[in-house]
């Protein structure tokens, strides 16, 4: 691990200040970070400590939706009742994240930026071809083993998955990245690899996460979080989808849906033609098993990673009916 300086910031002012110098990252619950520097895929030359900063663990929940600090811890969100009762599918997709352990130091902020698993993009010693590590070295996923990588969102240059949960559930109900001086929505602060794989998120030097915000809304309130993996604890997601549902006075008629795709994709994955096609319709098994398919539409498989178009949809069509049993 390459020798850096630390820097204890004294205010979100100061850290923000040095989060512009030069080769500076901001360290959180330090979960990811320090195992991505341990292993040379990042090299910082300041580590520019925000945990202690005040006013940025806040957990504030009202009518109009949640804002929600960027150093709220992720156990501690997931377990907040108004977060459960009024967005159960962001609770649940925390719930399902990592470990107890890694929750309860990890913070929201950095679970955002948090980094792609793919095993290439972790392993510069062996593997030097990797775009979003360097950029234009090539990529050694593609034509290599591929079962955890993305069949939505890819690019010729990289098909890194994104892991995350949380991310899913956000952009299901439109969260807002609040980042200082500048707002942007959850869907826009991810990026697609396209030709600059190297480039994840819609944060300029200088910036940090202060706080996320989500709107308020029916649909938010019937939600869930369906999260298919290897084993049952402690493991990313093989495909997941978070799922909001609102119906019309009958109690059948879909009058708002919304459907996000993690698992799958290089971003978290917003299933909209599989919302449409449900929205003015009745719940019914059939139909929310067609629309469901909607859901990878575009998708394009690497071999190993072929199952993934055939198992979001299912996890879509699951997490729907799901929430129509408890109508
Ligand atoms: C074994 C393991 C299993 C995991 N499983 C899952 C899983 O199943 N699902 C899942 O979603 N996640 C999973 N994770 C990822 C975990 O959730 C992240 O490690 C954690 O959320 C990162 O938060 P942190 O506060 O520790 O960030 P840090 O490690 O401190 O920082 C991560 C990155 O975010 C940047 N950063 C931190 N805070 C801010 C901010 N406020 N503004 C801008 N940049 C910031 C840092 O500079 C760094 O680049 C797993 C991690 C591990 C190690
Ligand atoms: S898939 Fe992306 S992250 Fe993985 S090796 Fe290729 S370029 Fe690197």
């Amino acid at each position: 691990m390459k020798d850096f300086s630390y820097l204890r910031a004294a205010s979100v002012d100061a850290a923000l200040q040095a989060a512009a110098l030069p080769g500076a990252m901001l360290l959180a619950g330090g979960t990811t970070l320090i195992d991505l520097a341990k292993c040379g895929v990042t090299e910082p030359e300041t580590l520019v400590d925000i945990t202690h900063l005040k006013g940025l663990n806040s957990i504030e929940v009202g009518e109009r939706g949640a804002t929600i600090g960027a150093l709220a811890r992720m156990g501690h969100v997931a377990d907040h009742g108004d977060i459960k009762s009024r967005f159960p599918a962001v609770s649940e997709a925390l719930w399902q994240a990592a470990s107890a352990q890694i929750r309860n130091m990890a913070t929201i902020g950095g679970n955002l930026m948090q980094r792609t698993r793919c095993p290439y993009f972790r392993d510069p010693a062996n593997f030097p071809a990797c775009n979003k590590r360097e950029p234009g070295s090539g990529c050694s996923a593609i034509g290599g083993v591929t079962r955890g990588h993305a069949v939505l969102g890819t690019s010729n240059a990289c098909i890194a998955m994104y892991p995350g949960d949380l991310a899913v559930a956000l952009v299901a109900f439109d969260a807002v990245v609040h980042l200082g001086l500048r707002q942007v929505p959850v869907d826009d602060f991810f990026l697609l690899p396209g030709t600059t794989p190297n480039r994840e998120h819609a944060i300029e030097p200088g910036e940090m996460i202060t706080a996320i915000e989500i709107p308020g809304s029916a649909s938010a309130r019937r939600s869930t979080y369906l999260k298919i993996r290897d084993r049952q604890s402690y493991e990313f997601a093989a495909a997941s989808a978070a799922v909001g549902v609102e119906f019309e006075a009958d109690g059948r008629t879909i009058r708002d849906l919304r459907v996000a795709l993690g698992g799958v994709a290089t971003k978290p994955w917003r299933a909209r033609a599989a919302e449409d096609a449900l929205k003015g319709k009745v719940l019914e098994p059939d139909a929310v098993r067609a629309a469901s398919l909607l859901a990878v539409e575009g998708a394009v498989d690497h071999g190993a990673n072929h199952y993934k178009i055939e198992l979001a949809p299912r996890v879509v069509a699951r997490a729907i009916l799901k929430l129509g049993e408890t109508a």
